[in-house]
């Protein structure tokens, strides 16, 4: 018997932002698999098991759910907000790649949750209104060397960049570095947004210009959106400044 396995994207914070899908997933399972702090995130349910496992152990974690599932269980694995950006989603496809043949099987549904970078720019304005393209900051599972190609051409061509995972304790220069990177192809008027934990009580936006950026206002809990030289403030008495995306790009 082959049961299911939902990869569920919880968003970014309040149980508010989840999607109708995702509540009803969640309702449905009986065991739900993810990183700790997500798993807490989920209200308890009477019969409902929750297997919660550190952040590091992402394939061991979706071959547990697969094993349970391929048993004949209803199952959830639970991600920050979207589970295919950054998430659970990549690992779980990657070990039905390696793993044993009944894992593919499994009816698997990915569920998807509002993005960091999407609650980020709703916070502000609309700096994603263009063009734009996401990065990952970490360098744990790419070399450091293709997070800077990837950080100047995305500037060069004019994307507007939304940076996740920017700083840890375990990789405390990479957000200097990539500041340090961007200032030699962008303008420092450049406007830069700190979205710090973005649709929790604890929220807080700042907004910075590129030339005056300092990597110690970010954590591992904050989302940068990078603008581009066609982003635009519109400052507001008694109100934070909106920064968007004009419609229109390239003199058009
Ligand atoms: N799957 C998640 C991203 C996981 S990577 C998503 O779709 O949002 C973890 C990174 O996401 C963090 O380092 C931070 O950059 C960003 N992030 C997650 N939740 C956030 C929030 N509420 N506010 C700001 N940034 C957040």
């Amino acid at each position: 018997m082959t049961g299911r396995l939902a990869v569920i994207g919880l968003g970014p914070g309040e149980a508010r932002h989840r999607t109708a899908e995702a509540e009803a997933e969640l309702a449905a399972a009986e065991a739900i698999y993810g990183y700790g702090p997500y798993v807490d995130r989920v209200a308890d349910r009477p019969g409902q098991m929750k297997i919660a496992s550190d952040n590091r152990v992402e394939l061991d974690r979706a071959g547990a759910a697969l094993a349970h599932a391929a048993r004949g269980g209803r199952v959830a694995m639970v991600s920050g907000g979207d589970p295919g950006v950054f998430a659970m989603a990549s690992a779980v496809c990657e070990a039905i790649e390696r793993g044993p043949a009944e894992w593919r099987s499994v009816d698997l549904a990915v569920v998807p949750g509002v993005t960091a970078m999407l609650a980020v720019a709703a916070a502000c304005g609309a700096p994603l209104g263009h063009d734009f393209c996401a990065l990952s900051l970490s360098d744990n599972l790419k070399p450091w060397s293709l997070v800077e190609t990837r950080l100047t051409a995305a500037a060069s061509a004019g994307f507007v960049i939304a940076l996740y995972n920017p700083i840890s304790r375990a990789r405390p220069w990479q957000l200097g570095a990539a500041f340090d990177r961007l200032r030699t192809v962008l303008p420092a008027s450049v406007p830069v947004i700190f979205g710090r934990a973005v649709g929790r009580p604890d929220e807080r936006v700042v907004i910075a210009t590129l030339g005056e950026a300092d990597p110690q206002s970010a954590d591992m809990a904050t989302l940068i959106i990078v603008g581009s030289t066609e982003t635009r403030i519109i400052a507001r008495p008694d109100l934070p400044p909106l920064v968007y995306a004009p419609r229109s790009a390239g003199g058009a």
